[in-house]
C-alpha cells in the first residue's frame, strides 16, 4: 500500500513536516501570494472563532496516498464506471461536502493558517468568504484583514439574490475589499443566470475583480448518474461562465477559480478570447499547469491552494515543477500577477 512517504519521494518539491503533513521542499527563497484560501469564520456553516487554539485540520478533501495521482487535476483516481444513481448517492455526495466544510471550519484558525504560511513561504492569503442568499459573511473576512493586514487580503461575497446586492457591493468596494468571490450551485440548478449577470455588471462598474468557483466533475459518465446528480455535477461548468463573459465588457476582470478543475482546456480557450480573464490554479497538476502556460503564457495564471480544504504545499509544489528553470514565469504565477490584480506590493 502506498504511503504519504512514497508520494513525497516521487515529488521534487514536496516533503512531510514533523506532523506528517505535506509541506514545500525548496531551498530557494520564494515570494508567494495564495489566491484561494478560506478561514473558519467565513464559510456557510456555523462560524468557528479563528482565535481558537489546538484545532487540527484533517484535510478531508485530500485523497489518501493510495488514491492520489498527482498527474491529474484534483489528484484523485476516479472510477468512471462509478454509479451515482438514487437517493443514497445524493445523500452520500452531500454528506461528503458537509464533512469537508466542517473540516475547513474546524481547521481554518489563525494558528493553523500562520503555521502553514510559514512552512510554505506564503506571504499572504487571499481569503474568499462564501455567502448565501440569507447569510453574508463578507464583514467577517474584512475583520481578518484588519486584524492581520500582513497575512490576509479580503474578498467580499454577495449572493446574487441578496435583496441589498447592489448597495452592498458599492459599500464593500468603498471600505477596501479587493474583489468578490462566489460559489452558486443553487442558482445554476434553476438555470436562471440573469441575477448573476447583473451582479457581474455591478462589480465591473465598481472595478471589483470577480472569482467564481468553476469546473464540472466530468470524469463520471452521464449514464451512471441520476438526472439530479448529473445537474449537480455539471452545475459550475466552465461553459456557463463563458456565456456570461460574452455579455460583459471586454475589460471585465474575471478569475476562473480552480482553472475549471478538469475543464482547464476550456478555460484556456476562454482566456484567449477574453483579455482580462485569469485562471487560478488550485487543484491543477503540473501537467495541466504546463498546458496552461503553453497555451496562454504565464501572465494570467495565479497560484491558489484552496487551503484549508487542501494543504497549501500541493498546488505550490506543482507550480514549482511546472516552472522549473524559468524564474520569470514562476514569479508571475506565484505573486506578480496577483499583485497586479490586487493593486498591492508584497513585502519581501
Ligand atoms: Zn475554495
Amino acid at each position: 500500500m502506498l504511503t504519504k512517504k512514497d508520494v513525497v519521494r516521487q515529488e521534487k518539491y514536496l516533503k512531510l513536516n514533523t506532523d506528517g503533513e505535506y509541506v514545500i521542499d525548496c531551498d530557494e527563497k520564494l515570494t508567494v501570494i495564495d489566491f484561494h484560501t478560506h478561514m473558519s469564520n467565513v464559510l456557510p456553516l456555523k462560524k468557528v472563532d479563528p482565535n481558537k487554539k489546538g484545532n487540527k485540520i484533517t484535510y478531508k478533501a485530500l485523497p489518501g496516498p493510495e488514491k492520489i495521482d498527482l498527474s491529474i487535476p484534483y489528484w484523485e483516481k476516479v472510477n468512471p464506471e462509478e454509479q451515482k444513481k438514487g437517493l443514497k448517492s445524493l445523500i452520500q455526495f452531500s454528506m461528503a461536502g458537509y464533512s469537508i466544510f466542517k473540516d475547513m471550519c474546524n481547521g481554518g484558525t489563525y494558528e493553523n493558517c500562520f503555521k502553514s504560511q510559514k512552512e510554505n513561504m506564503i506571504a499572504k492569503n487571499v481569503v474568499l468568504p462564501i455567502s448565501t442568499k440569507r447569510h453574508d459573511c463578507s464583514m467577517e473576512a474584512f475583520k481578518l484583514e484588519k486584524e492581520y493586514p500582513d497575512n490576509f487580503i479580503a474578498f467580499c461575497s454577495v449572493h446574487p439574490l441578496d435583496k441589498k446586492m447592489k448597495e452592498k457591493i458599492i459599500y464593500y468596494k468603498d471600505i477596501g475589499f479587493r474583489g468578490l468571490k462566489l460559489k452558486v450551485t443553487d442558482m445554476e440548478l434553476k438555470n436562471d443566470f440573469q441575477p448573476l449577470l447583473k451582479l457581474m455588471k455591478i462589480c465591473h462598474e465598481e472595478g471589483l475583480p470577480v472569482l467564481f468557483h468553476t469546473g464540472a466533475v466530468n470524469n463520471i459518465k452521464k449514464e451512471n448518474c441520476s438526472t439530479t446528480m448529473w445537474k449537480i455535477l455539471q452545475s459550475t461548468r466552465v461553459e456557463i461562465f463563458g456565456h456570461l463573459l460574452k455579455k460583459m465588457p471586454s475589460d471585465f476582470s474575471f478569475i476562473f477559480g480552480h482553472s475549471g478543475i478538469q475543464e482547464y482546456k476550456e478555460v484556456a480557450e476562454y482566456l484567449k478570447v477574453f483579455p482580462m480573464c485569469y485562471a487560478e490554479l488550485s487543484s491543477q497538476s503540473s501537467g495541466s499547469i504546463k498546458y496552461l502556460i503553453n497555451e496562454v503564457g504565464s501572465q494570467r495564471l495565479l497560484f491558489g491552494s484552496d487551503w484549508p480544504a487542501l494543504p497549501q504545499a500541493l498546488t505550490l509544489s506543482r507550480v514549482l515543477s511546472a516552472t522549473e528553470g524559468d524564474s520569470a514565469c514562476r514569479d508571475s504565477i506565484l505573486y506578480k500577477n496577483a499583485e497586479r490584480i490586487l493593486l498591492c506590493k508584497t513585502k519581501y
